[in-house]
């Protein structure tokens, strides 16, 4: 006898994507057990984490299925055709999602019992169902793919200074233990620069920020332009730089420093109205360091040339060697 407390037939039921290509009468059974629900837009199917007992295939309308991390977010949308609460009907745990009505839905619920024993007797069901169930694994895949993407973009970003390219203290700071002890290990000489642009608040107040940052870009453009592949430039502080290189001696650390600071000299600015306006300068502190002592000894020397290059004059290569 047909349950007269739902809407549609045996003939109904297989037309639904999970049941297609099975034959009415093998699924007449199902329907005594099967009841109708019918969702509002808004209403709430399934609350994340609660128990589930009910398989649901969709006739009507559709679904939005929500995630719950620091609010919802909304990962897919099912429509007619479809199917939820699969997952915790068959692993009998609570709810993996949030799911709510987006319009007007109509669903058949499948009782968990009724599930197993559908998948016992109907090749058709089971192998439906299996299709789908591997559709969103290989949906889920591919979105983990995509954020675990875009979180190594942002991580990557996080250590780049955003007006110059070049790394910023955030990178310095991991990098540098490492950079340290691998000289150490190599029992080779790392050199070290700090650079910083001469008299830049005065550019700044004469030129224009906007000139003042270009200032900066070029420079840091020019920085990387002199710099082996195995070095790393820094955006150490405002107009400050810091240049490691490994494997670098005294004399190459200073011709490297030297010929940076030529370099900065023959600059040509553009001003915010596009005319040419006068050069800069930079003062260079130079060191090198066998990776003894602290992490940041080598800065601290480097800082230390640099403030003799500025006080013997400015626009000069000062090396300390301690
Ligand atoms: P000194 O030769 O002794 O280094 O003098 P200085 O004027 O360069 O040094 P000071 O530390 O007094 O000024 C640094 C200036 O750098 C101050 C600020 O206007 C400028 N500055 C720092 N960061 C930026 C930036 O991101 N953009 C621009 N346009 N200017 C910056
Ligand atoms: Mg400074
Ligand atoms: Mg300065």
């Amino acid at each position: 006898m047909a349950n007269s407390l739902i809407s549609i037939n045996a003939e109904q039921l297989v037309e639904h994507e999970l049941l297609r290509g099975e034959s009415p009468a093998a699924v007449e059974w199902l329907l005594d057990s099967m009841e109708e629900r019918r969702l509002q837009s808004g209403d709430v199917l399934l609350e994340t984490g609660e128990e589930n007992k009910r398989f649901y295939l969709i006739f009507e309308g559709s679904v939005r299925v929500e995630l719950e991390v620091e609010g919802k977010i909304a990962i897919t949308e099912l429509t007619a055709g479809g199917c939820v609460g699969e997952l915790s009907v068959l692993d009998e745990k609570g709810s993996a999602a949030h799911v709510v009505a987006d319009q007007p839905t109509m669903l058949m619920a499948i009782k968990r019992e009724d599930v197993w024993r559908l998948i016992n007797r109907s090749h058709i069901f089971a192998r439906n169902l299996l299709h789908t169930l591997s559709s969103r694994v290989r949906n889920d895949n591919d979105s983990l793919g995509e954020s675990l993407l875009l979180q190594r973009r942002c991580e990557e970003s996080s250590r780049i200074d955003f007006l110059t390219g070049l790394f910023n203290r955030r990178w310095l700071d991991e990098m540098l233990p490492r950079l340290v002890e691998r000289s150490m290990t190599g029992n080779s000489s790392m050199g070290l620069m700090l650079l910083d642009i001469d008299h830049f608040k005065n550019y700044n107040d004469s030129y224009g920020h906007l000139a003042g940052d270009e200032a900066l870009r070029m420079v840091a453009a020019t920085i990387i332009n002199h710099i082996r592949p195995t070095d790393s430039a820094v955006r150490y502080g405002g107009e400050e730089f810091l240049v490691l290189l490994p494997e670098t001696g005294k004399d190459d650390a200073v011709a490297g420093a030297e010929r940076i600071r030529q370099a900065i000299g023959e600059l040509s600015i553009k001003g915010e109205d596009g005319n040419r306006l006068p050069g800069i300068s930079i003062s260079i502190g130079v060191t090198t360091t066998n990776g003894g002592g602290q992490d940041r000894e080598g800065i601290a020397i480097a800082d230390r040339a640099l403030y003799q290059a500025k006080s013997s004059g400015r626009d000069r290569v000062v090396f300390y060697n301690k």
